[in-house]
Formats: structure tokens, sequence, C-alpha cells
């Protein structure tokens, strides 16, 4: 594949389970040592190299602190983005922190069997990784919690996430990302990523080529799994492909040259 196929191609990629190991503390999440590397090697060969995460931007700009501005970043499922050190809102989301502030504080006051409170500014997660017998307080407060306020659920790995039912999901943001490429793949590992998967068979059907790779933890969901061209096995996995399509410049192997 030439270059110029090369650029353009997206490679995007989520952040948790992807190029950093799920910790218990979602505070605490590191991406792996040589992940910035691995997005540095992208950034000058392709197209589009985007991480499109549930994460604040803020996060995602922390965690990497020796990127290359031409990688992008796109957090909060696509409502917070940074395009060349621009930092973006989505439309209409802003108005939702007042209530995602509130929801927050009810569920810290609120909060039962052991469940971590994530207050994330425009949305709220609460996590039962480290005390699973939280996970009916938290699924029921969620399901309470969007009928009264009509913030939406998203289900995630050990938690789920109330947000606001305006702006993008990953889906919109890999449409967005890669229209007019030829060529895309996104990693990912956890019920949001489906969306993102999607949007790549959107993008097949207008004839791009494309790749879904999973990375396939015990507890990522089946159906991402099941929609995959490749499964990887470990965030460790995920840096190693990252670099090799760095290296040879092609999404799919069987990309003509
Ligand atoms: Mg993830």
């Amino acid at each position: 594949m030439s270059a110029g196929n090369a650029r353009s191609s997206a490679v995007m990629t989520d952040f948790d389970g992807t190029l950093s190991e799920i910790v218990d503390d979602p505070a605490l999440a590191r991406p792996l040592p040589e992940a910035t590397e691995a997005l540095n090697a992208l950034a000058p060969v392709f197209g589009v190299v985007a991480v499109v995460s549930g994460r604040p931007l803020k996060f995602l700009r922390d965690s990497f602190p020796a990127l290359d501005p031409a990688v992008r970043l796109v957090g909060m499922y696509g409502m917070e983005r940074l395009e060349h050190g621009v930092v973006r809102l989505a439309t209409g989301v802003d108005s939702w922190r007042g209530v995602v502030a509130q929801v927050a504080g009810e569920a810290r006051a609120q909060v039962r069997g052991g469940v971590l409170v994530e207050d994330k500014g425009l949305s709220v997660t609460l996590h039962w990784r480290t005390s699973p017998a939280g996970m009916p307080w938290a699924d029921g407060f969620a399901r309470r919690v969007a009928s009264k306020t009509g913030l939406k659920i998203q289900p995630g790995r050990m938690a789920v996430e109330l947000r606001p039912p305006v702006g993008p999901d990953k889906g919109a943001v890999v449409e967005e990302l890669a229209s007019g490429c030829t060529a895309a793949c996104f990693v990912g590992d956890d019920e949001g990523d489906l969306a993102a998967f999607a949007a790549l068979d959107r993008l097949a059907a207008g004839g791009a080529r494309v790749v879904k790779v999973a990375v396939g933890a015990v507890e990522s969901p089946t159906a991402l799994l099941a929609a995959a061209d490749l499964v990887l096995e470990s965030p460790r996995a995920t840096v190693e492909f990252l670099k090799g399509l760095a290296r040879t410049g092609r999404i799919a192997p069987e990309e003509a040259g």
C-alpha cells in the first residue's frame, strides 16, 4: 500500500481496556508506557489518528503529555474534543452540567454496596468493579435517574454511566473523522464501542475498507466480539497492533498496493 493510501486512512482507538489496562480505581488508569510512542508513530503515516474515549478530555490530555499534536483526542464520546490544540464542546451538552452535578451529588449521598461514584462533569459513572454486590443498586439508581432527568444510560464494563441525551456517540465521531477515507479501523472493548463498529459498517457500505478490532477481555460484551474482524487479547497486544500499522502503513492485510 502506498503512503498516499495511508494518508486517506483513519486509525482510531478507545482508551480504557485498549491503550490502558482496566484498573480498580478509574482515576488511576494510565496508558501503557509504549502507547504514546505507538500513536506518535502512526501520526505521520495515516491521515487520521484519533483516541475516542468516554473519558473527559482533560484526563486524555493529561494521560498523553508527549503526544504528537496531529493525534486527535476526543473525550466524553465526542461531547468534548481537542483538534489542533483547540477544545470544542458539542452543541447542547453544556446545559446539562447542572443536572449532572445534581445527580452526582445524589449518587454520593445515596450510594450503597461499595459502588464508586465518578463525576466526569458532563456525565456520572457508577462503578462496581471492586464491589460487584453493588451492581443492583447502581443499575436501579441509573434507571430511576434516567427516567426522572432524561439523562441517557450508557452501559460499561462493571459500570453504568448517565450522560446527556444530546451530542454525538462514538459512532458519529468515527463517521465524521473517517469521512472521505478509503480505509478505517477502530479498536474497542466495551458497549460504547459498538456504535463505532456500526459506523465502520456504514463506511464499508460506502466502499471503504474497514477493520473492527475488539480487545477480548473476559467481560468484553459478546456482541462486540461477535462483530469484530479481529480480536486482540490485551492492551499490550493493542499497542503492538498499532505499532504494526505504523510500520506497514496498512490497515487491512488484503489491501491492494
Ligand atoms: Mg474501553
